[in-house]
């Protein structure tokens, strides 16, 4: 896909230039293209001579009408005056899993989980509905915030090209911060668990570090619904095997914690390894 140009290094091929100008190269092959532009000034000069105007005008005009949000507007003024570069603000503003519409369904799902666990009311037991479900709400906010289908920053793409593992880690890194703590306010909510109600966290990260690990591999869509997939699964299976009602689930008892531990450093450790498959033209081809 990639033409070689002798040298050692390469440029985007033709006919890839052309997919990415119309939108039609996908994560993670778009964010090698990225990086590669931000770079190169033969294939920038290319780009603009493949991009149809009336599209680039399109894309500017689809983005301001996205960052033109009042709550994008405050968000992103609040990152600048916090010290956060302008562009990466402004990136940061316009991501699915930190909008409004989306924190508002997390916050939303959240609160009926509380109020579910509360009337249910065990205290000193587990809180098991609460602690299965807030993993995956950060898993879901990443993945939600990548991939071309969902991302109004896309356009991005065309108009400014900056994807790449940089942004990738900037992205998650405040989803996921955001998650975290949307979910540490709930725990706040079910004070009579005690520690019990944060069993949450080391499978949120695991999930999360685990889902992004294989997207080089299963792509944005396939390896969150695995992981997340998984987690159910695992979490019935626990169920099924479970000796006494009142007991926790297996990810939620010390040696379960300690496998979710595992987990989010491998992951952590795995996405590291594999960063230049976001970056470089190997995940394209
Ligand atoms: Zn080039």
């Amino acid at each position: 896909m990639t033409a070689d140009i002798g040298d050692g290094g390469w440029h985007v091929g033709a006919q890839e230039l052309r997919a990415y100008a119309g939108g039609g190269l996908v994560a993670p092959a778009v964010w090698s293209v990225d990086a590669h532009l931000a770079g190169c000034a033969v294939c920038r000069a290319a780009l603009a001579g493949v991009v149809d105007p009336e599209r680039v005008e399109a894309g500017w005009e689809r983005l301001d009408a996205e960052l033109d949000a009042p709550r994008a507007g405050w968000f992103e003024g609040l990152l600048v005056r916090a010290g956060v570069p302008d562009h990466t603000a402004r990136l940061l503003a316009a991501t699915p899993g930190l909008r409004g519409s989306w924190l508002g369904a997390v916050a939303g799902v959240l609160v009926m989980c509380v109020a579910v666990v509360t009337a249910a009311g065990s205290p000193g037991g587990s809180p098991t509905l609460f602690l299965a479900l807030a993993p995956l709400l950060p898993l879901l906010g990443v993945a939600l915030s990548y991939g071309p289908a969902l991302d109004p920053t896309y356009e991005i793409a065309v108009v400014a090209p900056l994807h790449g593992f940089r942004l990738l880690m900037i992205r998650t890194v405040a989803v996921l911060g955001v998650g975290v703590a949307l979910n540490g306010l709930a725990t706040l909510a079910l004070p009579g668990y005690g520690l019990s109600a944060l069993a949450w966290l080391l499978p949120a990260l695991a999930l999360t570090g685990a889902g992004l690990a294989l997207t080089p591999r299963l792509g944005p869509v396939v390896a969150p619904s695995v992981v997340g997939g998984g987690w159910v699964a695992l979490l019935l299976v626990a169920k099924a095997v479970r000796e006494s009602g009142g007991a926790p689930l297996a990810p939620f008892t010390a040696a379960g914690q300690g496998v979710c531990a595992v987990v989010a450093v491998a992951g952590a450790g795995v996405l590291f390894l594999l960063r230049d498959r976001f970056d470089r033209s190997a995940a394209v081809r």
